[in-house]
Parts: C-alpha cells; structure tokens; sequence
C-alpha cells in the first residue's frame, strides 16, 4: 500500500499524475516513443510545456494581465541570483524570514546593497515579523511567503509602492492571495507542482531592462521570455508533470477548493498538537503554516514508541529539518485529508498509551 507521504521536499504528486506520468515514459501521446526521447521542439512537447505556462498563469488569475509564465532549471536557489541579476541596481529590501530567506539575501549581496528590513532569525525563525517599513527608494522588495523549514507562513503582505518578489516554492498554488501584488513570483517545482528539476517563475515582463549591467543569456529572463522557455532544452520530463499536475488542479476547482481542504487538513493537525498534552507547536500559533507543520514531543522519552507507531501506520517523511529537529507534517495539495486523518489517530494512540 502507497505510504502516508508527508516530505517536505521533493514530496507527494496526485496518484493519477504519476500514473500519467510512468505511460508518458512508456508511450507519450500514442506515438510509440517515449517523451523523454522525443525532441523537446516537437510539436506534442511543445504543446506541454505552452499548456503548462498558461495553466500556471490561468489558476493564479494572471491571464492577460502583462505576465509570463516560465519553466526555468536551477531551482529557487538560481533564482536568489538571477532575481538580483535582473532587479538589483543599487538597493534591495529583504524579509529575512528563514533559512531560505537567508540564502537570498547572501547572493543578493553579490549585486548591491541589502537593506534586510526585519528578521526573526534571533528568535530561530518561530515567527514571521510585522511592522516594519520598507524604504520607498528600493528596486525591490522579497519575502518568502512559506518557510519550509520553520513551518510559518506570511498571512498578510506589507504594502509597497515599489516592485514585490516572492519565492513561494512551497506554498504555489496552496491558497488564494491577491497575486497581481506580485512582480516575479518563483517556486521550484518540487514542493507543490512536480518532481525537481523544473522552477516555475512568474514574471511581470515590464520590470525586466532596467538594471545596466550586462547578464548572462542563460540568466537573463527576457531570453527565456523571448525564446519561450526553450532557449536552452527545458527539463521535459518535471515540465510534463508539473503540467499534468496544474491540470489535476485545475480539474479539481482551482486554488479556491484546494485552500478549502488544505485548511481543513492543517486544522485537524493543528487541533491535535493543540489538544493533545504530549505535543507542542514550535512557532507563533497566528504565523503557523497550512503547508509545513512543525511540532515536537513535549516527553523525549516517547520518541522511540512515537517513531514505531508511524512507521506501522505507513506514515513517511515526518521528522524534522536537520536544522530544526523535531517533526515536520508536510501536507503539500496532493497529500489527502485522510492521510493527516491517520497521523492525528497515531498521536492519538500514544497519549492513550502513555496514560494507561
Ligand atoms: C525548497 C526551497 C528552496 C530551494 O529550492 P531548490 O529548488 O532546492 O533550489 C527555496 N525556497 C523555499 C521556500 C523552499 O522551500
């Protein structure tokens, strides 16, 4: 039977999507081949990869509204520096959020000034700070909307006269936000839309030929956009299945009804946590993230038997980041209700444990 899948990263797609996905190896589009030994110029491919690009911009409501959606490589890691490459002038604002948000902030240093606007790495990323300002004469400001790691997440973006970048790698297509706030948005594929190789950027193709130096082609987005994400051969196969992902999305009723469930599914985790005296969450309860949640055991020695219940239960991917500790429920769109349903009774089981 298919594990409870609840890693972080690269972590669950839809059953059927990996189903699609092992025929396309076999046999893409009937054609006796298999997609990835087929030329990615060819006319099915090139039908993927158009139809991924905009059912990427159509379930983020960004149609027509001056965007271009593409399928880079590198991962959001590359993107800490070709976002900087191609914005950074002479100054940029940063929220230092997590882990992530640090790792931007150190290649963006590589560019220009960094103001870093607030942080919460003093008190181990366990909150999302509020109320800063953020200074008006910026090329731009970045934030990451989820931390991955921390297991918080940005409910409310700051205002900002000037241009907003967000990496949203792991909370992309988990929730309806006002996206049009966004400039460039950017998200490796592997948390919420496919397998690692593919990173989906959004971008806004009126803020691109303002800094004066010169980029790389390969790390210019205008080439990308010019060439229609083939400039170079574009991951074919994490293209195809993030693809068939957005479509599974999509078929479902869009962000509004996978929010619904993704709410409902980080409720019943949370309530547990809550309700039950053997665990405690590790961030500020108002900052907590529908995609990642962290929590501990308040009794250590109840490690061992808490580890050999989920494991009986088939429940995979739950311990902590290395940096972190602890666990870590990741419940990316494509985990079911019913697999957190199994997690809470395992949480369950050991408190009855521990009592009797
Ligand atoms: C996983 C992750 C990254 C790093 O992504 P790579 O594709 O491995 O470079 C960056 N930002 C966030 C928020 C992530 O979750």
């Amino acid at each position: 039977m298919k594990k409870h899948n609840f890693s972080a990263g690269p972590c669950i797609l839809p059953q059927e999507v990996l189903q699609q996905a092992s025929d396309a190896i076999l046999n893409f589009n009937n054609d006796d081949l298999s997609l990835i030994e087929i030329s990615h110029r060819s006319a099915p491919f090139v039908a993927v990869i158009e139809k991924g690009r905009s059912l990427a911009l159509e379930l983020l409501g960004l149609e027509n509204k001056g965007y271009k959606a593409l399928f880079l490589q590198g991962g959001a890691s590359l993107e800490f520096l070709m976002v900087a490459y191609n914005l950074l002038q002479t100054k940029a604002a940063y929220l230092n959020t997590g882990t992530w948000a640090d790792k931007a902030i150190k290649e963006a240093k590589a560019f220009g000034e960094v103001i870093e606007v607030a942080s919460s790495k003093d008190k181990g990323y366990s909150y999302i700070p509020k109320g800063y300002a953020i200074p008006e004469d910026v090329d731009y400001f970045h934030c990451t909307s989820n931390n991955t790691v921390a297991g918080t997440q940005i409910k409310e973006f700051p205002e900002t006269k000037g241009l907003m970048v967000c990496d949203m790698s792991s909370d992309i297509f988990s929730r309806q936000l006002d996206f049009e706030k966004f400039d460039l948005i950017y998200a490796g594929a592997q948390k919420n839309m496919g397998p690692a190789g593919a990173t989906l950027v959004i971008i806004k193709e009126e803020i691109l030929g303002k800094v004066e130096r010169h980029i790389p082609a390969m790390l210019n987005y205008q080439t990308h956009i010019d060439k229609d994400s083939m400039f170079n051969t574009p991951s074919v196969f994490a293209v195809y299945v993030s693809t068939l992902t957005l479509q599974w999305l999509k078929d479902l009723g869009g962000i509004p009804f996978i929010e619904k469930v993704n709410n409902q599914k980080a409720a019943l985790l949370y309530d547990e946590i809550d309700r039950n005296s053997l665990f405690k969450g590790i961030v500020a309860t108002e900052d907590r993230s529908i995609m990642n949640a962290t929590f501990v055991l308040t009794d250590p020695t109840q490690k061992e038997t808490f580890e050999k219940l989920c494991k009986e239960a088939g429940i995979n991917g739950i311990n902590g980041h290395r940096s972190v500790g602890g666990y870590r429920a990741s419940m990316y769109n494509a985990l079911p209700l019913y697999s957190v349903q199994v997690l809470v009774d395992v949480m369950k089981v050991l408190e009855k444990n521990s009592i009797a």
